[in-house]
């Protein structure tokens, strides 16, 4: 970290607290476990002794923290719902979104890390990787040892990844993997990666990448005006040599990388929540404090509207959310329902944040309050993981039968 990027978050610190509770109008705690309050507690306290008093000068930065990875390990952020015996922590899906709302409070980029590690890196080594493969890696990435990225993405196929390139061939003793995908959360620091590309029939399969393999590079992708504290790049694969045993080998097709993206998913219908009361909370607060016309601008039916309809979207988000927890919790949770709660939640949280920026009138531009970044961070969050349109798509065509993707 630069001596400036250190000062800045020493000032930041000294001035900053954060009081952060979240909106309860429909007495949805009561729907809670105390395992789940327990939980939830913990994580938004240290969310705001870890994330608060620091994320905007490593958002205005750029600055990915990496100490953070340990720290989200040490608090069990990483694959929340994976059994003990490989270092998960056994909990149910609600516990999980507990955890993504609190983080992703604090920040996106924050939590785009722990649920491409809990979702996308850990989930498809624990559901279909060999008891070797999970004995050797999740322990490393539960605690934070090891950070892992997903590749997916290609620079040609984002909504479409069946038309992947990616591709590696039997060489005997070895698979030869050669292609590149793009847009990848964690990779310009990732320990390991789970890459999906196609073997010589075509078929798609789940492969372990690890750094350090000759040909594998993961450049970082620079200049972003969202998630600025999530690192992002690239993976290069220019005929890497990857063992034979680091193949998955529970699930081939394109239906196992969406098995992963349904519980990402699912987690960021969540967290965009979480985002969503942060900006709410700063709104309700600022409303009760900006005077204008020699009145608190809360007084003024146009602000009083604001806050209710956003006090309204978030308490239908809440229930849904706690729903399909409920749903996942039972293994009955299907691919158009999560897609419902993505597409809506973000859409949502992106709202919230847009009207709760304009209620802060010009301090609502600058870092002092979270909705700028919020609503940057958002613009990602909209877009990967399934774009809103693809959802409304996933969505069409459970309501009709007729996909229209093509
Ligand atoms: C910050 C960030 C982090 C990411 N992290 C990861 C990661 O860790 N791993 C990973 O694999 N990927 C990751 N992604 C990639 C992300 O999932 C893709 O960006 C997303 O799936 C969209 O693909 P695309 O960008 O190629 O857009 P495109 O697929 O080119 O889409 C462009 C536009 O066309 C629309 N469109 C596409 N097809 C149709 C259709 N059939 N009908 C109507 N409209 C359509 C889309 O909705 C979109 O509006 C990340 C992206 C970002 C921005």
């Amino acid at each position: 970290m630069s001596n400036a990027v250190a000062e800045a978050q020493e000032t930041t610190k000294r001035a900053f607290q954060d009081t952060f509770e979240s909106p309860d109008f429909y007495q949805i705690d009561d729907l809670l476990t105390e395992e789940h309050l327990l939980i939830r507690a913990s994580v938004r306290d240290f969310v705001k002794r870890d994330i608060t008093p620091y994320i905007e000068d490593w958002a205005q930065n750029a600055h990915f923290p990496y100490e953070i990875v340990r720290k989200f390990g040490e608090i069990g952020a990483f694959g929340p719902t994976i059994p003990q015996q490989y270092g998960g922590g056994g909990l149910d899906y609600i516990s999980y979104g507990l955890i993504m709302q609190e983080i992703e409070r604090g920040d996106s980029g924050m939590r785009s890390t722990a649920s491409v590690q809990g979702s996308l890196v850990m989930y498809p080594i624990y559901k279909f990787g060999s008891e070797e493969q999970r004995m050797k890696y999740l322990p490393k990435l539960a605690s934070g040892e090891h950070l892992g990225s997903f590749g997916l993405t290609e620079p040609d196929h984002g909504s479409n990844p069946s038309g992947m390139t990616t591709h590696f061939k039997d060489m005997g003793d070895h698979y030869l993997l050669n292609g590149a995908k793009m847009w990848i959360s964690n990779s310009p620091h990732a320990d390991v990666a789970v890459v999906w590309a196609k073997n010589e029939e075509g078929r798609i399969h789940g492969l372990i990448v690890e750094r350090g393999m000759e040909g594998f590079s993961t450049p970082t992708t620079h200049n972003k005006w969202t998630l600025r504290a999530s690192a992002t790049g690239e993976l290069v694969f220019d005929n890497v040599k990857v063992p034979k045993e680091n193949l998955l080998p529970g699930k081939s097709g394109l239906g196992a990388p969406m098995m992963c993206l349904d519980s990402a998913r699912y987690g960021i219908a969540w967290g965009a929540i979480g985002a969503a009361m942060d900006c709410y909370e700063s709104a309700r607060k600022y409303a009760a404090e900006r005077i204008q016309f020699d009145k608190p601008i809360g007084g003024f039916q146009l602000q009083q509207k604001k806050l209710a309809e956003m006090l309204t979207e978030i308490t239908k988000a809440q229930l849904l959310n706690w729903k399909l927890g409920k749903m996942f919790n039972e293994g009955t949770a299907t691919t158009a329902q999560i897609s419902l709660a993505k597409r809506n939640n973000v859409e949502v949280a992106l709202n919230i944040a847009r009207e709760a920026r304009q209620m802060h009138g010009g301090m609502g531009i600058t870092g002092d309050y979270p909705m700028m970044r919020h609503m940057a961070n958002l613009e990602s969050v909209v877009t990967y993981e399934g774009t809103h349109d693809i959802h409304l798509l996933i969505l069409g065509a459970e309501i009709t039968g007729i996909p229209a993707f093509k």
